[in-house]
């Protein structure tokens, strides 16, 4: 529960003063068009308080990999007009990070008024978290804000360094992120639900390990369920599955077992002849897939099961999705999930990715407590690792 103890925007009084905003603009882009704009729209709970208390507003973000250098297909001129469109006000947009041109347009600035740097990654000193860079930027501002979740669990200068030089708070998006999650994490209405996916075990380990000494029941599906019941003495065919983390998944389960604390295996499966979304595909029900075939999604009576422990659950915390949703006929059991999960009543959050993707896209986001909007971000702090970007910022 690291940024409940942190200073806030409201903590702070930034009339008249240049505030370096640190957003999570990176948002998917596709033909010079953005795909999803829940990141910049999440965002503008501390601009618009910044704005209305008289700050001088300096934004910056990172946009995909441009790997150090300028490169046209990165900037974020993009994000500043959906911006400029979103707040009803012109975004003042500067041609450099820490240049000239970032330099003459901040000294500028009025209160009221916001500007947005280029992208930081721009410069590779970012990602190394160089001081004389960490330095430059902090000397554009007198105060610093953190609102990036999404990059939160990174020591970068932007997320980190810059709290070196300035009085660094967090902003709503950051403070919202770490109390729901955290409020979840250490006084959960019970009783307390997991839902574990993805591909692969040995990214979720931290997270089980971490959850099992708090959840009432884990319910694990996706590709990683494969290595759990191969664990366990089970067929698993062609499906993926990690056989060096045999030993890890038996260690789980006895945890698990030893803590009292319920998990769940899917029981059946959508098995598929090939990796893709027109194969021969049938439903197996047991721990018994024949070798050519492999398990894309959770079957029918593991929806039944899941959805059944979802319905009375008083908490629920969902990472990854349930099967290869990517391919529609093998979207079923992420989307019955997602489905059992807006209608579970609960307090519900998703932690980023893939998970929040389908909930969102199928149309149940208004429904569930708390999307997250940092990926890896939201798994690290399910962990229990501190979050640099967090820890960096003033106690209260
Ligand atoms: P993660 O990033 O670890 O949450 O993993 C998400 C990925 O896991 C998605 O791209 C899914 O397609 C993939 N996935 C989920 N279930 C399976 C499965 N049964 N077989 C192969 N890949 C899967």
């Amino acid at each position: 529960m690291q940024a409940l103890n942190k200073k806030t925007i409201e903590d702070i009084n930034p009339e008249n003063k240049k505030v370096l905003v640190r957003c999570d603009f990176n948002v998917p882009i596709t033909d010079g068009k953005i795909d999803d704009s829940k990141r910049i729209v999440e965002s503008l709970p501390t601009i618009k308080y910044l704005a209305e208390k008289g700050a001088k507003i300096i934004l910056c973000s990172h946009l995909g990999r441009p790997k150090g250098e300028f490169n046209k297909k990165y900037s974020l001129k993009i994000v500043a007009e959906k911006l400029t469109e979103l707040l009803g006000k012109e975004i003042i947009m500067a041609n450099d990070v820490i240049g000239d041109d970032a330099k003459a347009k901040s000294a500028a600035l009025k209160p009221g008024e916001i500007m947005l740097i280029e992208n930081v990654r721009f410069h590779n000193e970012e990602e190394k978290n160089d001081p004389e860079f960490s330095k430059a930027l902090a000397s554009l501002a007198e105060i610093y804000v953190n609102d990036a979740f999404g990059t939160a669990h990174r020591a970068h200068s932007s997320t980190a360094g810059v709290s070196d030089y300035l009085p660094a708070v967090a902003g709503y998006l950051i403070n919202k992120e770490i109390s729901v999650m955290g409020g979840a994490l250490s006084n959960p209405k019970r009783p307390f639900v997991a839902i574990l996916g993805g591909a692969k075990v040995s990214d979720k380990i931290g997270v089980i390990t971490n959850l099992l000494d708090k959840v009432d029941t884990l319910l694990i599906g996706g590709a990683m369920a494969y290595t759990f019941i191969k664990a366990n003495g089970g067929k698993v065919g062609d499906s993926l599955c990690e056989d060096e983390k045999l030993d890890i998944a038996r260690d789980i389960v006895e945890k698990a077992k030893s803590k009292n604390i319920r998990l769940l295996i899917p029981i059946d499966h959508v098995i598929a002849d090939e990796f893709k979304n027109d194969a021969n595909k049938k439903i197996c029900f047991g721990a018994c897939i024949s070798d050519g075939w492999e398990g894309l999604d959770i079957g029918p009576e593991t929806i039944n099961l899941f959805s059944g422990v979802i319905k009375d659950a008083g908490t629920i915390v969902w990472n990854g999705p349930m099967g290869v949703f990517e391919f529609d006929n093998f979207a079923t059991g992420t989307k019955e999930i997602a489905r059992a999960v807006a209608e579970s009543g609960a307090v519900s959050i998703i932690g980023g990715g893939d998970s929040a993707a389908a909930v969102e896209k199928l149309g149940f986001a208004e429904k569930v407590t708390h999307i997250s909007t940092g990926g890896g971000a939201a798994l690290e702090f399910l962990e229990g690792i501190e979050l640099p970007g967090i820890t960096c910022l003033q106690d209260k």
